[in-house]
């Protein structure tokens, strides 16, 4: 095998570079991926548009990407067993330190020590290869295409947000926001059997695509009438869940008034400003659960059954598909698109 491997760095703001790299060893935990196919993400889009993101700084050049499927071409010595060379892999990107108590209890997503692909300065998957530890992939069945398993990460968010409610079926949803996220969410909460799904958005072409998917009700909220349209199709009780994925303050602040007596709000996108005004006395009066969603624990496994039995089917959310050769342009092109693009795949074939 060759000791070179194309990968895509990031230098800075707009500055992606197809460069030569050397092709990772495999370590003894470890397993050597040739990457099949990627997601491209909207937090590799900002750290393409602005070099940061939240804490995270592009300082030196990095490689982005972090929803990956790869086959296995290398096994470690000390690697657990149960995956063969020519294996497919979906690649679940934070690695946690599996010794502290948040890890220990099974909510590893909060591990302090938790090392991200592709959050600078960790290398990410827009490369030939990458060598991860064996713990961080999940064998991808047949059944399910390689760029479908490359969404398994996005819509982990998704099953986590919904997950951590404890949503019911037959119950009724708002989802907040029609990007990426939220249509993922939507697609899940199909597939959770949710009966009546609202989802909220300020562009036309996103809404169309919602109801496409599957939405019951799209709302447009460019006129900031949100609340009262949801409160008059439900007759003025909500829906028993709301889920945030706009990452909008003012957004995030309606959920008290758009979600019913008793029900549960899951916050996912991280708000413009780190503090502002919220309805508490809703909170306290009609009794609401309120959860945060900080990526995901647990969930690639369901997700991947879900896939393979049809359950769920993410395949209407991919609008791009591009070649790895491609991928400088891709990320000029996604930043310029965003209303009108979904999901975009790239594939290393
Ligand atoms: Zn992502
Ligand atoms: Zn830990």
């Amino acid at each position: 095998m060759e000791n070179m491997m194309k990968a895509a760095v990031l230098h800075g703001k707009k500055d992606l570079r197809m460069e030569s790299r050397p092709r990772p060893a495999c370590d003894a935990g470890e397993v050597l991926l040739k990457i099949v196919s990627n997601g491209l993400c909207g937090s590799d889009i900002h750290f393409f548009e602005h070099g940061k993101l939240g804490p995270f700084i592009v300082d030196k050049p990095y490689i982005p990407g972090h929803e990956a499927v790869g086959e296995i071409v290398e096994i470690g010595s000390k690697a657990k067993p149960g995956l063969k060379v020519g294996d497919r892999v979906v690649i679940e990107p934070g690695i946690p330190c599996n010794t502290c108590a948040f890890c220990r209890e099974g909510r590893y997503n909060l591990c302090e020590d938790v090392v991200f692909l592709s959050a600078p300065p960790v290398d990410g998957t827009f490369a030939d290869y990458i060598s991860i530890s064996r713990d961080a992939v999940h064998f991808l069945p047949q059944e399910i295409p390689s760029e479908i398993g490359a969404l398994v990460e996005p819509a982990s968010v998704a099953a986590h947000a919904l997950n951590r409610i404890g949503v019911k079926p037959g119950n009724t949803v708002t989802i907040l926001g029609a990007g990426p996220i939220g249509l993922i969410t939507l697609l899940m909460a199909k597939a959770y059997g949710i009966s009546e799904i609202t989802i909220v958005d300020r562009f036309a072409n996103r809404l169309s695509k919602a109801k496409e998917l599957g939405a019951s009700h799209t709302i447009d909220n460019s006129d900031n009438s949100a609340v009262e349209q949801i409160l008059a199709i439900t007759h003025g009780k909500g829906t028993k869940y709301v889920i945030d994925t706009t990452g909008s303050s003012l957004m995030c602040a309606l959920a008290p008034s758009i979600v019913m007596r008793g029900g549960s709000i899951a916050i996912v996108g991280w708000p413009e400003k780190s503090s502002f005004p919220y309805p508490i006395e809703s909170i306290i009066e009609k009794e609401i659960n309120i959860v945060g969603i900080n990526r995901y624990c647990n969930v690639f496994p369901q997700i991947i059954s879900m896939l393979k039995v049809g359950q769920l089917d993410l395949s209407s959310i991919i609008s791009h598909r591009f070649k790895f050769s491609e991928i400088c342009e891709v990320l000029a092109f996604a930043s310029t698109n965003r209303l009108n693009t979904y999901k975009i795949v790239i594939d290393h074939e």
